[in-house]
């Protein structure tokens, strides 16, 4: 069955575009009708700019016919919220932010309207990316577009829905421990979050700076290879950013896994995992093998402690990046204090949510002298230890691969009031983090109630390269990257 144009891929319009066969105007056109059908049950967005992204696709157009622009011109993207945009409101899913517009663009934005690209607006998140179901955010939450009923997975939410339901092409999310890979894993598309430093976080509103990095949710594997193409690479405006060539990452999608060896970490196949999502998951890794890699067995094990040891670091980074929200300089202030300290108080008491507001009490706590050892230290080492867990795995490996959630997506509601049982959906994807390493998801079957199943590549710093050669090779023995939820209109 032929795709409707804004359920196709960023390669498959890329060459209608090029050749003239359609405008960016036309596509973006088609984008934005279907953001008009779907978008009352879905709920993605949190601010549309249809003005801008048809301006932006009548210059993409004029880029085109002068054989100009990169190859994403002309194709209409969504952002997630979490991202500086010049003069379209910006609120991090939070109202300490409003009425925020920056006055600049992030490094990867800048990067994409370089190559021409349409962004069609700021997509849905939890409230400063913390949580993994969207449920957090102070604008509505987000539904699973292959089950309304269900969590679309989150922090970056609004970007995994916006994308499988065909109201953008593709998104851009951003990780901390685990955000881009669980919608994308909930929503049936591929996620990646790229090895710490290799994407400027420049404009990116700050959550656990030495956690968090930007990466592409995508319709299949080869787009995700183009969009790390475009955002990509050093940028001295990110004093983390690395020096690192950057590849092509698209030449070296089907040179084909012989030789390679595949690594199955024993701790992410334990008692708790969804029989599901184990069947899934195990069926990928035999498609891999018959595909030519060697699987062997591995051991990581301090990932245990991966989520005590995140739930420590992430909210004492956190309680640090968001003291600048107090009201002064810009977003929300409460207008009605009489002092400068019940200014301070009530703007940040009415602007945060809950989830943020625990987090920030958490964080402070672990960081206050006395406590400094006891937990921020004792969490620093057992990220050391989780370092070196890795390290000696990638020794005898060169990637690997596991589910990217215990379970597929749990409906909404269902955990909304217990934070812990969210904060163990990160089992799988928060040690990436600590150790700034390379991870994806893409899609590898659906459950019994149809909900989408994702499989997770984890590989050595810099290693993207390697993880799309897998996934590429996965996706094309499986066969399923053209299915698209049945949303009804
Ligand atoms: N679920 C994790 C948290 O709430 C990770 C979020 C993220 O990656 N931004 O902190």
């Amino acid at each position: 069955m032929e795709l409707a144009l804004y359920d196709q891929t960023i390669h498959q319009l890329q060459e209608l575009l090029q050749s003239k066969q359609l405008s960016s105007v036309e596509l973006t056109n088609q984008v934005l009708n279907r953001i008009d059908q779907v978008e009352p049950q879905i709920g993605a967005f949190i601010t549309e700019c249809r003005d801008l992204a048809l301006s932006q696709a009548a210059a993409a157009d004029q880029m085109l016919a002068k054989g100009e622009g990169g190859p994403l011109c002309g194709i209409p993207l969504s952002i997630k919220d979490v991202l500086c945009t010049k003069g379209v409101r910006t609120t991090c899913g939070s109202k300490i932010l409003e009425p925020f517009v920056p006055p600049y663009d992030a490094t990867v934005i800048t990067r994409l309207k370089e190559q021409g690209a349409v962004m069609v607006g700021k997509v849905s998140m939890d409230e400063f990316a913390m949580g993994s179901a969207n449920e957090n955010c102070a604008y509505g939450t987000p539904k699973n577009p292959w089950n309304t009923n269900h969590i679309c997975g989150g922090s970056s939410g609004g970007s995994a829905a916006s994308v499988a339901s065909g109201e953008c092409i593709a998104s851009l999310g951003s990780d901390t421990g685990g955000s881009v890979r669980q919608p994308a894993s909930h929503c049936g598309v591929v996620g990646m979050k790229p090895t710490y430093g290799r994407v400027s976080r420049f404009g990116l509103l700050a959550f656990a700076s030495s956690l968090d990095q930007i990466g592409p949710l995508t319709k299949d594997v080869r787009d995700c290879a183009m969009m790390l193409n475009a955002i990509g690479g050093y940028d001295p405006k990110d004093s983390t950013s690395v020096k690192e060539s950057m590849p092509d990452f698209t030449a070296t999608l089907s040179s084909g896994l012989s030789g390679m060896r595949i690594g199955i970490p024993k701790e992410y196949f334990s008692e708790g995992l969804d029989q599901e999502v184990r069947a899934a998951v195990e069926n990928g890794i035999s498609l891999l093998r018959q595909a030519g890699a060697e699987i062997i067995e591995v051991s990581l094990p301090h990932t245990e402690y991966g989520i005590a040891a995140y739930y420590i670091i992430a909210p004492a980074e956190a309680s640090s990046n968001l003291a600048r929200y107090d009201g002064v300089k810009y977003g929300f202030r409460n207008q009605d204090a009489s002092t400068l300290l019940e200014m301070y108080k009530t703007s940040r008491s009415q602007g945060f949510g809950p989830e943020v507001k625990r987090r920030i009490i958490l964080g402070t706590y672990a960081l206050s002298s006395g406590y400094y050892d006891a937990y921020y230290k004792k969490a620093s080492q057992v990220r050391t230890k989780i370092v070196e867990d890795y390290q000696r795995a990638f020794t005898a490996c060169d990637a690997l691969v596991s589910p990217v959630t215990p379970t597929p997506a749990w409906r909404l509601g269902d955990k909304a009031d217990d934070p812990l049982a969210a904060y163990l959906s990160d089992a799988m994807t928060i040690c990436t983090n600590l150790a700034g390493l390379p991870a994806m998801s893409l899609p590898c079957g659906f459950s019994t109630a149809g909900l989408p199943i994702g499989f997770q590549i984890q590989g050595p710093h810099f290693q993207e390269g390697t993880l799309l050669k897998i996934a590429f090779a996965l996706e094309q023995a499986l066969g399923i990257s053209q299915r698209r939820p049945p949303i009804s209109t």
